[in-house]
């Protein structure tokens, strides 16, 4: 079976990559594979490199046609009782500015990022006068209310 294009209900969890040892120092090569109901969804493969407690994940997807390849940057931080955590951070920018989250979880698809349909994300962050109507109902300053929901939202 060929490789498919990744949807956006893929995810990749860096326990995951931790599990199997590609966290460990050094450079691994990966394969993630996704299935439902016993047929394959989708694939990647992976190169992961980490060294002092930082490092980064290339990530390769497929078209029929074409490679992608997305880095993602990966950091540690120290566990209370010893050890270290691993985290992903966020590959997505918007509007020229990085994402940069520490996530644990990456959605992969359209736009690979911290949140599932970060596309979505996208849509409404362009829609950011959508409180105006509701500030000047309220009588409240529209870009500081703005500011606070969209606080809220996160
Ligand atoms: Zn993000």
């Amino acid at each position: 079976m060929g490789k498919n294009v990744v949807e956006s209900y893929h995810a990749i969890r860096i326990t995951t990559l931790k599990r199997r040892g590609w966290l460990a120092g050094g450079g691994y090569p990966g394969h993630l594979s996704w299935s439902r109901l016993g047929e394959r969804t989708g694939s990647i493969d992976l190169l992961t490199w980490t060294s002092k407690g930082e490092g980064t994940m290339m990530m390769y997807t497929y078209s029929k046609t074409e490679i992608f390849s997305h880095e993602v940057k990966l950091v540690s931080t120290p566990c209370h009782y010893g050890g270290v955590r691993w985290w992903f951070i966020c590959p997505l920018s918007r509007g020229g500015i990085p994402c940069g989250r520490r996530v644990g979880v990456l959605y992969l698809g359209k736009y690979t990022g911290c949140r599932h349909r970060h596309d979505l994300a996208y849509q409404s962050s362009k829609d950011s006068h959508k409180f105006d109507r509701m500030a000047i109902d309220m009588g409240c300053d529209p870009r500081a209310f703005s500011r606070m929901m969209n606080q809220i939202g996160k």
